[in-house]
């Protein structure tokens, strides 16, 4: 199984429970899998495909997904299809006919589409081996995204006995995985859950003052990566995007006012790296699976933790390290509470409360953050995560008698009835007119304390609650007041350590996104060839290669088929398709920079074969046939579904091999070429840029690489 996930899908080594899931459904057992976003649950259908011998049919119900899947799974060359009303009839009797005749091993499909009888009566003919249900939350009225189409798969059971359904969700409470497993009839199904940490996320929280400032500064260590900004409101969106655009970055807005074209569109050339930023309100995200999100950036705090972890959810899904920045403060809490006020239900308007007050516990945390956001969805982790903000903080303790005598009076002075601002307000001397009218500047606490800023305040009191000796009334107005211990702490005179607050100056540094030292100059190159070779084929840049791999090609500097070969993420499909124009640029720019090839370590041993010139139904066979058969390049383009470029490459490699290949036919086809093979000489070797620059740009690579055979 291992050959088959290197030689497809180009990895090395299975994630947490793939294996025993994949064992599963190739055994013929319902399953179901719950899974955190990123997790890589579509292997665990996806490679079980490969050794199936009927069809994999699976339901999906983003029509927008699904095309990106199935592309990807073309890239690596599994033949996969879908379904769905943006296909014309002709295509998709085309589609119909190429499943009936055994020629497709995964079919995608929308659910709406298996409650047409014409579409029942149409599997009844096809031999399926196995189902899969994307998204299977939707079946359950429990979950946050019921969809009344998903009702059609209730019946898929009876329809097709014997053959195993695999559900797979990213969120559901334990109500609704019964849910699913009741309404999909599933029998006695092995049930996986996977942690729902995110090792790779980065959480940190910072305060929200200076805020556009702060953010420029993040952008800074994000230059040409993929970043979502998250703002509250649709003219937040605008305004933000515009002032980025103002300082140089590539941002756009993306909300739910946009008219739906120019929507798509922002949205389009943000999955295709045309644009490095999406200012967004949470509209955005459903239908989009971009995997190399390196920033996510909440510019005012989420109305709950639930949304927070699923927007989150969208960085890092390819598994680099990714950072997700909240922006937090009480002034934002105004805006919470006015839409909460609107809800007239009062139950549903307490709800609503406990859900955004449960963000600002998340941000006033003083201990780990990933440890407390999983602990709020009923997971304990046994360890901090080591790489949020406060796990990252230096814990510098000081001597915090004095202060915590300070601030515990006032409370009591104040008559412990007061919120954290005005006794912040009291204790810094304030003249604000609260204070006046209440005479609180007579107290003898008054402008008790100027050592420490209103923030650095803020952060000894929530010390303090956390500590025990402050205690908060709950309410609409959460007021402080002093626990018995905190006046068992005055009374005895007690001593008391705290943490120091801390500034935010890790904002500032420079933090490497990556494990690997790579080259970030010869990362940009490939980024730019994987986007021209994207735009050729009409796919997201993503599809061709991920970042993890341009990141190794960026470290290791493969200078051979081999090597590449190793490189994660590189099957024998793309390493045939693409691996000599990849090459190409790393080994120019090796040579232009005096880089070495590394080598790679030992544990990458299963290596994408190319298969041989000589093996028999090969590619190169297939190209030698053609042109035995004299069709033209373009041709042989289209039935392989390659470039007309490497087809060229297959015959120059068929020729180092067996030099009575008859190409004469080919030359008529060719604009030019004594010109072409003058430049040829003149440049005196057979790189294709010089004479590319030679000619004057005039001709295409792809035309330059033909006359070359000739210039041989
Ligand atoms: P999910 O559907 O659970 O959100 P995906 O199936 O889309 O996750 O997988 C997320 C990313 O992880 C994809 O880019 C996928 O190619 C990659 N991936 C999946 N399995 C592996 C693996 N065993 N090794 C490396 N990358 C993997
Ligand atoms: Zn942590």
């Amino acid at each position: 199984m291992k050959s088959l996930l290197k030689q497809h899908f180009g990895y090395d080594e299975f994630r947490p429970l793939q294996e025993e899931i994949i064992n599963d459904v190739l055994n013929k057992k319902d399953c179901f899998v719950l899974m955190p976003t990123g997790g890589g649950k579509s292997l665990c259908y996806q490679l079980p495909a490969l050794k199936f011998e009927g069809l994999t049919l699976v339901v999906s119900p983003l029509i927008s997904l699904m095309q990106d899947q199935v592309d990807s799974l073309q890239a690596n060359g599994i033949s996969a299809e879908f379904m769905n009303s943006s296909l014309s009839p002709s295509q998709l009797i085309h589609t119909q006919r190429r499943v009936q005749a055994g020629e497709v091993k995964l079919l995608y499909v929308a659910p709406e589409r298996l409650a047409l009888d014409s579409f029942q009566s149409y599997l009844q003919d096809v031999n399926i081996s196995s189902i899969a249900i994307d998204e299977a939350h939707c079946i359950s009225e429990w979950g946050h995204d019921f969809r009344p189409d998903y009702n059609n798969l209730q019946t898929l059971k009876t329809r097709f006995p014997g053959v195993p359904i695999i559900a797979l969700t990213a969120t559901a409470t334990p109500k609704v995985q019964k849910d699913i497993i009741k309404q999909l009839h599933l029998e006695s199904p092995k049930t996986y859950v996977s942690s729902f940490q995110r090792k790779n996320l980065e959480l940190s929280v910072l305060n929200k003052k200076n805020t556009y400032d702060k953010l420029l500064n993040i952008l800074e260590r994000y230059k040409d990566e993929s970043s979502i900004i998250y703002c509250f409101s649709r003219k937040e969106t605008e305004a933000v995007a515009a002032q980025l655009q103002a300082d140089g970055h590539s941002a756009l807005p993306y909300h739910a006012g946009l008219e739906s074209k120019k929507r798509r569109n922002h949205q389009n050339q943000f999955l295709k790296d045309q644009v490095n930023i999406m200012v967004a309100t949470v509209a955005f995200g459903m239908g989009i699976d971009k995997p190399d999100v390196r920033l996510v950036v909440h510019y005012s705090y989420p109305k709950s933790l639930e949304g927070y972890y699923q927007e989150i959810g969208r960085a890092g899904r390819d598994g680099l390290k990714s950072e997700c920045i909240l922006f937090f403060s009480h002034a934002d809490t105004r805006k919470h509470q006015f839409f909460s006020d609107q809800i007239r239900n009062e139950a549903e308007r307490l709800r609503e409360e406990e859900k955004w007050r449960g963000v600002i516990q998340y941000a006033e945390t003083h201990s780990c953050r990933t440890k407390h956001i999983l602990k709020y969805f009923g997971e304990t982790l046994s360890a901090d995560c080591g790489h949020c903000d406060m796990c990252l903080q230096e814990k510098v303790l000081f001597d915090a008698t004095d202060i915590t005598k300070k601030i515990l009076s006032c409370i009591i002075r104040t008559g412990n009835s007061f919120g954290a601002a005005h006794v912040i307000a009291v204790l810094r001397g304030s003249k604000n007119k609260k204070i006046l009218s209440l005479g609180h500047d007579r107290l003898t606490v008054y402008a008790l304390v100027n050592e420490y800023s209103a923030d650095e305040i803020k952060h000894l009191i929530t010390s303090l609650i956390a500590k025990k000796l402050i205690a908060k009334k709950t309410g609409k107005y959460p007021t402080l007041f002093v626990s018995s211990t905190g006046n068992d702490f005055l009374k005895n005179n007690e001593k008391i350590e705290l943490q120091k607050p801390v500034t935010e100056k890790e904002v500032y540094s420079n933090k490497s996104t990556s494990d690997l030292e790579y080259d970030r100059g010869l990362f940009e190159q490939l980024r730019i060839l994987r986007r021209h070779i994207a735009e050729a084929n009409n796919v997201p840049p993503f599809v061709i290669f991920g970042d993890v791999s341009l990141q190794q090609m960026a470290y290791y500097f493969p200078d051979d088929v081999e090597k590449f070969g190793q490189i994660s993420g590189v099957g024998a499909q793309k390493l045939e398709k693409f691996g000599e124009r990849f090459l190409y640029c790393i080994t120019q720019y090796a040579q232009e920079n005096n880089c070495q090839s590394k080598e790679m370590p030992r544990v990458r041993k299963t290596v994408a074969r190319v298969s041989g010139i000589n093996t028999p139904g090969s590619n190169y066979q297939k190209t030698k046939e053609m042109v035995m058969a004299k069709m033209s390049l373009a041709d042989m383009a289209q039935s392989h579904g390659f470039t007309p470029g490497t087809i060229v490459t297959h015959i120059e490699k068929l020729l180092d091999h067996d030099n009575s290949l008859d190409i004469a036919y080919l030359e008529s086809n060719i604009k030019d070429l004594p010109l072409i093979q003058e430049a040829f000489e003149a440049c005196g070797n057979t790189a294709l840029r010089p004479v590319h620059d030679y000619l004057k740009q005039k001709y295409s690579y792809d035309e330059i690489k033909v006359a070359r055979l000739f210039a041989r």
